[in-house]
């Protein structure tokens, strides 16, 4: 692995087509917009500003894709982590509506992208399995239906038969099959669509944390450890790594750890478990979700949540305990390696896009639903930067409200217990 100290190893790490360091930058810089943070917000933003033409400068403070956008579980499918149940709740049925249609737009969007660059390192695969672990099916059919007359989005319910043909476990009793919904290698993703930036005039730079900016005049100012850079505009995309630099951004950003794991290569013994190549999601409150890698060759799998940073490895065993209840027969099936990554939430667990300034825009917060929602985040802030559309209006009910500091994180915790104890008396028996 050639990526700079610090870099947290991980199983995209350890397969990134591309790990070429960018420079840090150093002296003055000019650009028509300052992008700080090099995760799929400010790197989508960024390509849809210099295909409009004008000259990002991304600012990075370690590399491109050390944020959750390099390590996350790489499922890409519709919706936003908030879910449609709380969103309709604050905003009404018909902008619900329009929302999630948006989140639909983000898994095309990124599936256009990803063809268009000829991203094959992204290795997309089709198809979603949302599984259910207790008898009780009703909800499940309701759900295809309506998603098929509300958005015309097609998806087919399995029964515990049909089941039997993508995974064997005595743990799964229903299923929906989302056909158009699928996974990637985020990394390669991610470090692509950097590429595709630079092709088109914008500049990147590792290695460059912004420390101080003052985004009160017409020109808006940063500086890094070794450098400064000014614009006119400028977009804060930090998600769950945003430090003290803008105080409000902070306050509304809850840090929320999560962990993957990988298994050591055992193609044959996972054949007995699973026979799908499409990713899985446990349809639990507190769910899990994984899918096979290298042809069927390992399992990557990841949950949980904790406020405090834990060691990966404590609980990737946590997680190993969790894949034995679905699939007893993988117990030999070895883990190989473990991580851990930083989602941002907001307290309304929806993204923060939106104006602090005039010409000082943030977006952040995509919570665990980052892959679509970023792809289209992305784009609609550009067109709100290049005043091509007010699309943005539909994110201004989530504003930048205080996520409630280290009460906000105790509550979140808390929270993610008491989802995990209702799955438990769903599941009992
Ligand atoms: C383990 C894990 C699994 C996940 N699985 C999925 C999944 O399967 N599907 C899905 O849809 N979503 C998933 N998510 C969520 C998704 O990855 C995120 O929502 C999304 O990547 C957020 O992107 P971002 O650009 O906002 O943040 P990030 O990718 O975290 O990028 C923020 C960047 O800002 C940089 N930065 C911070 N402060 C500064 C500064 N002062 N100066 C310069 N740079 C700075 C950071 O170094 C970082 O690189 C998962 C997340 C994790 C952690």
């Amino acid at each position: 692995m050639t990526f700079p100290e610090g870099w947290p190893d991980t199983w995209y790490a350890r397969t990134a087509e591309d790990q070429r360091p960018r420079a840090r930058l150093t002296g003055p810089a000019e650009a028509d917009v300052i992008i700080v943070g090099a995760g799929l917000a400010g790197l989508t933003t960024a390509l849809h500003l210099a295909r409009a033409g004008l000259k990002p400068l991304v600012l990075e403070a370690q590399s491109v894709g050390f944020g959750a956008s390099g390590r996350n579980g790489g499922l890409v499918s519709p919706a936003f982590a908030g879910g449609d149940d709380a969103i309709r709740k604050r905003v009404g049925e018909d902008q619900a509506k329009a929302l999630h249609r948006l989140s639909i737009e983000g898994v095309e969007h990124l599936r256009d992208t990803i063809r268009e660059l000829q991203i094959t390192g992204a290795d997309p695969v089709p198809g979603l399995l949302s599984l259910r672990r207790f008898d009780q099916a009703q909800d499940l059919k309701d759900h295809v239906e309506d998603f098929a007359q509300t958005y015309g989005y097609q998806m087919t319910y399995l029964d515990r038969k049909a089941l039997a043909g993508h995974v064997t476990s005595p743990r799964y009793f229903h299923a929906i099959h989302d056909p158009n919904a699928f996974h990637i290698h985020p990394l390669n993703t991610l470090r692509a669509i950097a590429t595709e930036v630079e092709r088109l005039g914008g500049v990147i730079h590792d290695s460059s944390p912004v420390i101080d900016a003052d985004i009160t005049g017409a020109t808006k100012r940063v500086s890094t450890p070794q450098g400064r850079a000014s614009a006119p505009r400028i977009v804060f995309a930090t998600g769950g790594y945003t430090g003290p630099l803008i105080p409000r951004l902070r306050r509304a950003v809850l840090p929320i750890a999560t962990y993957m794991m990988i298994t050591e290569p055992a193609p044959k013994l996972i054949a007995t478990a699973i026979k799908t190549r499409a990713c899985m999601y446990d349809d639990r409150r507190a769910g899990d979700y994984y899918r096979l890698v290298e042809g069927g060759a390992r399992l990557l799998w990841g949950g949980r949540i904790t406020t405090r940073a834990a060691d990966p490895a404590g609980i990737a065993r946590e997680l190993r305990r969790e894949m034995l209840t679905a699939y007893p027969q993988l117990a030999d099936l070895r883990t190989e390696l473990s991580w851990s990554g930083l989602m941002g939430y907001a307290r309304h667990l929806m993204p923060q896009l939106g104006q602090m300034a005039p010409d000082a825009w943030h977006i952040t917060a995509f919570g665990g639903h980052g892959l679509n929602t970023t792809a289209i985040a992305g784009k609609v802030l550009a067109e709100a930067i290049l005043d091509e559309t007010d699309r943005i209006k539909l994110f201004a009910p989530f504003g930048l409200d205080w996520a409630g500091g280290k009460a906000g994180l105790i509550a979140a915790q808390l929270t993610y217990w008491k989802l995990q104890l209702q799955d438990w008396w769903r599941e009992r028996g």
